[in-house]
């Protein structure tokens, strides 16, 4: 169905592959941010996390912890985000865990330089707390 992800996963396109599990898949991003920018997938094609049933979650996710901790090696800090969604910022619609090494003095920022800074009232804070609680 055209999923650049699913093409790695069948080995029809190429892909630095790191560690592999029965339900995931790691490799090097291939336009990395920075050296090591690594990309964790789930094998079966779903667009956000909560489309994973339970094994796949926690398949997913500790492949996640495992290749966390020899990418973190590289520079001592790493930004681990995903796009959940395409307002979200998700190019490739199927689940994907980046792993980004980071390090002083680089391009980024904190998780708030990605956002311009609005006040909430206190109503406004109450009312979203009450729908999702
Ligand atoms: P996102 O913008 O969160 O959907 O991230 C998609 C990521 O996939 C980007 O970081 C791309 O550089 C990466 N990417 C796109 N095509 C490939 C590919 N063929 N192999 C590896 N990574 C890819
Ligand atoms: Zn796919």
């Amino acid at each position: 169905m055209g999923c650049i992800f699913c093409k790695i996963i069948s080995k029809q396109i190429p892909a630095k592959i790191i560690q592999e599990t029965s339900h995931s898949i790691a490799f090097l991003d291939a336009f990395p941010l920075v050296k090591g920018h690594t990309l964790i997938i789930p094998k079966n094609h779903h667009m956000k996390i909560q489309d994973l049933n339970h094994e796949e979650n926690s398949d997913l996710f500790s492949l996640v912890h495992k290749v966390l901790s020899k990418v973190d090696k590289l520079t001592g800090s790493t930004l681990v985000a995903v796009h959940n969604g395409k307002d979200a910022g998700q190019e490739v619609p199927h689940v994907h865990v980046h792993l980004v090494p980071r390090a002083q003095g680089d391009s980024a920022g904190p998780i708030h330089t990605m956002f311009k800074t609005i006040k909430f009232s206190d109503s406004e804070i109450e009312e979203i707390y009450n729908k999702l609680k």
